[in-house]
């Protein structure tokens, strides 16, 4: 069903890199715009000047864009419904704060941090935590409790102050819908008269959250869960401001690898895999944390990875380009519980689109990654290691590790353990005979090396294991690996019988030891 109104937004704070939960977040929100023909926003939550990092905008924008997750209406997108920068829009929360003073939803608090403090200890003291709210709101300073000459001394002396949201007199069930969880009840009760406005003048993350959200039309908010005890406030603003709230979801948690506890980039360092999409360099230490695309993952791997990380399809089917996922998305299949994160899994997504492409579509990856690796490789020389290595290979770069494709191994390469047991005294002179076949073979190509190879075996009355293996061990100086009359053709017919040749006298002087 197509509902035009549909509006959702990605809205980070640039206070460091996106961590793959919040890819995820943008992910969902992304994929419900467009099962639902609507519009995916990206606003940025700057409001907080003091956890702003150098950067992170932009982080946020690229690994987005990596992703391939299209921005609708946003910072750089643009938009009717702009500034999509918080610290941009200063005079719609100015306007709205102002609303809620008039109309009593709001009021004036001149307590100082020193003020403050003292009744957090006298609470202590009783064993109780002390919260501004309607039971301690009469005790403090502020413009419920003082007279207006009071207020417009303290005003006009230039006293600082904040602006708190006034929770209801009287404790009451704020309910609600949430799209995942079904109907949440919270009391007013356990919410304290948070602040709206801190004492710079400048919003705070409530305030300007719930203002933007009216103000660009935002039709469900898609979140982490970490944010479903801030809802009965929002949804208390919005009555106050006499708006209707948009619809809720709150996302499970990310959970690692063990199950206990949300995932962390700590938990990344000790297990060895990313934990941000792209790449991250710490502006105040310098440190350097690799992503996901620098670890070799293909995106669409990456987001089907993160699809999987706490929604289903009800069904056995995992593998769904971005396409297929707006079509199969609908938030009641998101779950309620964590969903935990697996490295192997991660890793089992890479594989499945590395070997769904084909070698020729990845041909100019690989020629890229083998010239960082000072290897120059043509395209056809690409396509055909593509073909032999990638059932190999959880990552294009692995490839690289099999150093054989790209130089005859030598003496300390060879797998001495095949050697001692696979290497007989008779092994030089198959693998001689082998050489006089491999020159009268025309075409010199794999089903034609196969077949002669077979022939070869049968009038010399010899096993695969005894010619094969050994064949193997010299040309590559391993057990195993694809199949070698596919590396004979890669390597043609001259440079086969030299790695013939040179591995036998490598694997002679071993034998020698
Ligand atoms: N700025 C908040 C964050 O960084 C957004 C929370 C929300 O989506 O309401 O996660």
């Amino acid at each position: 069903m197509i509902s035009k109104n549909v509006r959702v937004r990605f809205a980070p704070s640039p206070t460091g890199p996106l961590h793959m939960g919040g890819v995820r977040t943008a992910l969902y929100n992304y994929l419900f715009a467009k099962s639902k023909g609507g519009k995916f926003l990206l606003r940025i939550e700057d409001t907080d000047q003091t956890r702003y990092v150098e950067g992170a905008e932009e982080y946020v924008r690229e690994a987005l864009e990596w992703c391939g997750i299209e921005i609708d209406e946003g910072v750089v997108a643009g938009g009717d419904f702009g500034p999509y920068r918080q610290s941009e829009r200063n005079s719609f929360y100015r306007e709205a704060v102002e609303k809620l003073l008039e109309s009593g939803h709001a009021y004036m608090a001149f307590d100082t941090p020193e003020e403050l403090d003292i009744m957090r200890k006298e609470a202590e003291g009783k064993k109780e935590v002390f919260q501004y709210d309607a039971k301690t709101r009469g005790g403090c300073k502020n413009s419920l409790s003082l007279n207006a000459d009071e207020v417009e001394e303290l005003i006009e002396s230039e006293a600082q102050y904040i602006i708190r949201f006034m929770t209801p007199d009287e404790a009451e069930d704020i309910v609600f819908t949430d799209e995942i969880r079904g109907e949440v009840c919270i009391s007013s009760a356990v919410v304290d008269d948070k602040v709206l406005v801190k004492a710079d003048g400048l919003p705070t993350y409530h305030l300007a959250n719930v203002v933007d959200d009216h103000a660009m039309e935002i039709s469900h908010v898609i979140r982490g869960e970490e944010w479903l005890p801030s809802a009965p406030l929002h949804i208390m603003l919005y009555r106050a401001f006499g708006w209707d709230s948009p619809k809720f979801a709150h996302l499970p948690l990310i959970l690692k690898p063990t199950g206990n506890g949300k995932l962390s980039k700590r938990d990344g360092d000790a297990g060895g895999f990313p934990v941000f999409p792209t790449e991250w360099e710490d502006p105040e230490t310098g440190k350097i944390s690799i992503g996901y695309r620098e670890a070799g993952y293909i995106p669409q791997a990456f987001l089907n990875m993160l699809l999987m990380l706490g929604w289903n399809p009800g069904d056995e089917r995992e593998i769904f380009s971005l396409e297929e996922a707006a079509q199969a998305f609908t938030l009641d299949r998101v779950v309620k519980s964590g969903a935990r994160f697996s490295p192997d899994k991660a890793k089992w997504f890479n594989e499945q689109y590395l070997r769904s492409q084909s070698p020729a579509s990845l041909a100019n990856d690989f020629i890229e990654l083998a010239s960082e690796r000072g290897l120059n490789i043509n395209s056809t020389e690409a396509i055909s290691i593509l073909k032999m290595m990638l059932e190999r290979v959880s990552f294009l770069h692995e490839i690289f590790e099999a150093k054989w494709l790209f130089e005859a191994p030598k003496y300390n390469d060879f797998n001495a353990k095949m050697v001692r047991k696979k290497w007989k005294a008779e092994t030089p002179l198959y693998m001689a005979d082998l050489k006089e076949m491999f020159l009268s073979i025309s075409p010199f190509e794999a089903e034609e090396i196969e077949s002669k190879f077979k022939a070869h075996l049968e009038e010399k009355e010899l096993g695969f294991g005894q010619v094969l293996l050994p064949l193997r061990l010299a040309l590559t100086g391993e057990g195993g690996g694809p199949s070698m009359f596919d590396f004979a053709e890669y390597l043609g017919r001259e440079k086969t019988i030299s790695r013939l040749e040179s591995g036998v006298l490598e694997i002679a002087k071993l034998k020698a030891e």
